[in-house]
């Protein structure tokens, strides 16, 4: 399958159009399918498991808007709703009780949750939580991890999941050295280097910030080694430890990655499920640290939209139905079985690889040792990725278009429909030129 033949007219004729208004074509690039060459399919409508483009093709969903649908599109009592508040008024700037619900329901599931600020994105919500930290602390310096993408927050925008692992280095034209300069990076997985780094700024760290199981390199578990060493270690110093679990949050488990490993942080970061696929972020923590935020505390935060009443109606309904009907089960055994299917797939049909996955987050990486920090992600044949990409495209898949992004799915994925895209995948990895 060409890259040609997988996009249809309409799709090609859309970007064009959309090139010459839009950088790259796109509001968020990792859309332009950059990393897999082509051009994007555009999207018309989406039901369930499915998206269909403006060509009326149909494809198995495996992005669900990178994170956020794990109820499928349009679930009804999501639409429902939504469609009330809507009937309300679109937006305040004024509290409502709304609020107060998700905060409750927010507080009730995530357990290092004691008080909530709710936001407009993920991005805004590590921004904040690292702000307030530092000011919490009185300390600048903060830990992240090569490979682990928290937003496009200035400090936080070095090494995200593409550059290697260089000290303070900006990925980014416009992010000046001194915003990154507090910034120490370290490789995913390593306790000797983090006890190294504790030790070389004992008393210097603000925090440390995580992705309790990366996506954005793929998806890469933590060992539960890595994770009781940085909560020990944290304590120890005073830093605070951050989970971003923009990702895992409500995914991995009601509680998210820290109710599944049993590591709780100080602060936590939300995005994308909390918000039902409407834009809405929170961070939230220890009672005392969010104390600082304005107008409690002195730490400044703010925003226009926050706590928007229709965002609010979707993120408290989606919470509420995984609350009383917990998919988790079912998405560990359809994630077992996407898993097995895939590698078994793959290895009948010769292909170095190995197949990593957390309840309903999975990659096929094409290495063929364990995905254990960025260096080993970097050594993935990218090319091998990108012919996968699009023979399943072909096939009516649509896979992240990428590596280095976790796929999700959701409760809508039937159990016909994960075999479906084993056979796909079993149908075109032995035809691979570059694999
Ligand atoms: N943190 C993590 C772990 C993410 O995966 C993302 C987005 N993919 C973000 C933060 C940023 O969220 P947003 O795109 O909503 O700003």
């Amino acid at each position: 399958m060409s890259i040609h033949h997988a996009i249809g007219d309409k799709s090609v004729a859309a970007f064009d159009r959309a090139r010459k208004l839009m950088p790259g074509g796109v509001n968020s690039p990792a859309r332009a399918f950059g990393a897999v060459g082509g051009s994007p399919l555009f999207i018309d409508h989406a039901k369930g498991p499915y998206l269909f483009d403006i060509d009326g093709r149909q494809f198995v969903d495996y992005i669900g808007s990178w994170g956020p649908m794990i109820l499928g599109h349009q679930h009804p009592a999501v639409i429902e709703a939504v469609t009330k508040a809507v009937h309300r008024g679109t937006s305040y700037g004024a509290p409502t009780e709304a609020e107060s619900k998700l905060a409750e329901q927010v507080i009730e599931a995530v357990p290092s949750v004691e008080k909530v600020r709710l936001v407009n994105s993920g991005t805004e919500a590590t921004m904040s939580a690292i702000r307030v930290a530092r000011g919490a602390t009185g300390r600048n310096k903060i830990i992240k991890f090569s490979g682990n993408y928290h937003g496009h927050v200035d400090s936080l925008l070095v090494a995200a999941g593409s550059a290697a692992a260089t000290l303070g280095v900006p990925d980014s034209p416009g992010v000046t050295p001194g915003a990154g300069g507090d910034t120490i990076v370290l490789a995913y997985n390593d306790v000797n280097q983090l006890a190294a780094a504790f030790d070389q700024h004992a008393g210097e760290i603000a925090a440390v910030i995580l992705e309790p199981v990366v996506g954005n390199m793929g998806c890469v578990p933590p060992s539960q080694e890595f994770l009781n060493a940085l909560r020990t270690v944290t304590t120890k110093d005073g830093a605070i430890l951050i989970f971003d679990e923009v990702m895992t949050g409500f995914r991995l488990a009601f509680g998210g990655a820290q109710e599944l490993f049993g590591v709780t942080p100080d602060m936590t970061t939300l995005g994308k499920i909390v918000g039902g696929g409407m834009p809405l972020g929170a961070y939230g923590g220890r009672a005392d640290i969010m104390d600082n935020v304005l107008p409690a505390g002195k730490v400044f935060q703010a925003g226009t939209l926050s706590g928007n009443p229709v965002a609010v109606a979707a993120g408290s309904a989606t919470l509420q139905l995984l609350k009383d009907q917990p998919p988790y089960e079912y998405l560990e055994a359809m994630g077992e079985r996407l898993a097995t299917g895939i590698d078994q797939a793959a290895s009948d049909a010769g292909i170095d690889h190995v197949v990593q996955r957390v309840g309903s987050m999975m990659t096929l990486f094409f290495n063929p040792d364990l995905v254990t920090n960025w260096d080993q992600a970097d050594r993935c044949n990218r090319d091998a990725y990108a012919e996968y990409f699009w023979a399943m495209i072909g096939e009516g898949i649509y896979l992240p278009c990428s590596q280095f992004e976790a796929l999700f799915f959701g409760n809508a994925h039937t159990e016909a429909l994960i075999d479906q895209t084993v056979e796909a995948a079993r149908k075109v990895l032995p035809d691979l030129e570059r694999a």
